[in-house]
């Protein structure tokens, strides 16, 4: 073997890092890489994730977008594994495959009325605000009351996009269309809902200072969930992070509820129990049990039931991975059976010959791009000095996979397309003085990249 070829399907930043990780891995043989996504900009979540208003989150694209720049990556966008591309085609053209294909679907939540009308994942809400090609280019924000299920930063996200005034992400690269949207909305209560208490949320401190930060927009915290157990007060003595999240909290509590427009609650110790709907199938209010801290950091039922009313409700607890055609897939936690990296067998844990995972289809949606780096640097050790289970292909020239995509008319992205797109968002953002404006249809996209049709 003269080079080992390695395709990995993704290009969030767990795919990129793994490139890279590879590329300067200590070995004794050539590598060439195929990185593929069904998108077809690169990426990942880091693009279609991380909110528009965090621009410092949002510059990691230039730090991901140097690696791809050094030209030793071929990249193919635009390619759905499983699709496009199958696990056969890639054992006629390469010696192993990546799988970095994140998590880009809703955990679900399972109480009555989930499914009413008014009732969204968060994930879907995100794609959209951060212009994803494949949601529908409207999101009905008609909803005066709103709440918002989980205590993590994607609830933050959302609550923050839903009671923060259009004009003032204008600077940011939302799309058109998005700006409308919001602008439009008629939000005035944002209310967020966790079940367990201030102690044990999983906000970081910074995106919660956040919300306190909003123009126009008031903090309600309520008394009657600040009455700390031993174990909370525990919790805040000994965590900084807790301490300080504790700190931000009681500062809100200090400050009086003013006149703004719009108004963000956060309720704790509120255990969802139903999505209440009207005799037309709309949500019309969010029904939970009241809890309390059951002093082990935990929290059990008060059998107290209350009701807010709203019109719309967002479940944010979690994102969940796809399984992939022919991969082993562990549909408890949604990744792929794996030890550090290494597919395995889900019944027999055998290991699955040619097949590694990385970043969030490895280890679940948790943790920050950072963390995709080690997952990556692990997964590449075992790539490398696993020899004796890669793949013998068939066709492995480089110039063969071009050639089967072409005789299926996929039409891929490759780098300098992707130069294209990136210089025409920037051209779009410039007479705004705007960083970018997204381009968001697919078939736009993919003609800017390809440059086959005038750009508008
Ligand atoms: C709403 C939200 C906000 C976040 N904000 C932050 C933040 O502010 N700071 C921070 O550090 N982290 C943040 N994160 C976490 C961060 O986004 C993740 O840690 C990181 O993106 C995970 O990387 P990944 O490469 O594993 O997955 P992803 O980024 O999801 O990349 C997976 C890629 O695989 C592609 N793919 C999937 N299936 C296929 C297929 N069948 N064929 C081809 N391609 C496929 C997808 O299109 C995607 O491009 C946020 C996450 C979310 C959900």
């Amino acid at each position: 073997m003269t080079k080992l070829r390695v395709a990995i399907v993704g290009a969030g930043p767990a795919g990129i890092y793994a490139a890279d990780i590879l590329l300067k891995a200590e070995r004794t043989f050539d590598v060439s890489i195929d990185l593929f996504d069904r998108l077809p900009a690169p990426y990942g979540l880091v693009r279609y994730g991380v909110a528009p208003d965090h621009p410092r989150i949002k510059g990691i694209i230039n730090a991901l977008r140097e690696v791809l720049d050094r030209g030793d990556i071929r990249v193919f966008g635009n390619v759905d594994f499983g699709t496009d591309i199958s696990l056969d085609d890639l054992k006629r053209h390469y010696h192993a495959v990546i799988f970095a294909t994140g998590a880009v679907r809703d955990a679900s939540l399972n109480i009555p009325g989930i499914d009413l009308e008014g009732s969204y994942g968060a994930a879907d809400f995100v794609s959209w605000f951060d212009g994803h090609p494949d949601v529908p280019r409207d999101w009905p924000l008609t909803a005066k009351s709103v709440a918002v299920i989980g205590n993590g930063n994607v609830a933050l996200d959302v609550s923050r996009m839903l009671a923060k005034h259009a004009d003032d992400l204008l600077s940011t690269e939302i799309p058109p269309n998005v700006y409308e949207g919001l602008k439009a909305s008629p939000v005035t209560d944002v209310h967020v809902f966790g079940r367990r208490g201030p102690a044990q949320v999983k906000f970081t401190p910074l995106e919660l200072r956040e919300l306190g930060e909003l123009n126009d927009v008031d903090m309600v915290l309520y008394d009657e969930d600040f009455d700390y157990d031993e174990a909370s007060r525990t919790a805040i003595a000994s965590n900084k992070q807790v301490m300080v999240i504790d700190k931000i909290l009681q500062k809100w509590r200090e400050r009086p509820v003013g006149n703004a427009s719009r108004r963000l609650h956060l309720h704790f110790y509120a255990r969802p129990i139903e999505v209440v709907g009207d005799e037309n199938g709309n949500v019309a209010a969010f029904r939970y049990e009241r809890t309390r801290p059951d002093a082990a950091g935990g929290v059990v039922g008060t059998g107290e039931i209350r009701e807010v009313p709203i019109q719309a409700i967002y479940r944010a607890v979690g994102y969940f991975g796809s399984p992939l055609d022919g991969i082993p897939f562990d549909k408890k936690h949604g990744v792929i059976p794996n030890r550090e990296g290494v597919a395995l067998h889900k019944a027999s844990n055998e290991v699955v010959p040619g097949v590694y995972a990385t970043g969030w289809i490895k280890r679940g949606p948790v943790g920050l791009i950072g963390h995709t780096k080690s997952d990556a640097m692990e997964t590449i050790r075992h790539v490398v000095n696993g020899e004796g289970s890669w793949w013998s292909p068939e066709a492995p020239s480089e110039q063969s996979v071009i050639d089967l995509l072409d005789s299926r008319g996929v039409k891929y992205t490759d780098l300098d397309g992707w130069h294209n797109l990136d210089q025409h968002e920037i051209a779009l953002g410039e007479p705004h003085g705007r960083a970018r404006v997204k381009v968001v249809p697919r078939d736009e996209m993919i003609a800017i990249s390809r440059a086959e049709s005038p750009v508008a």
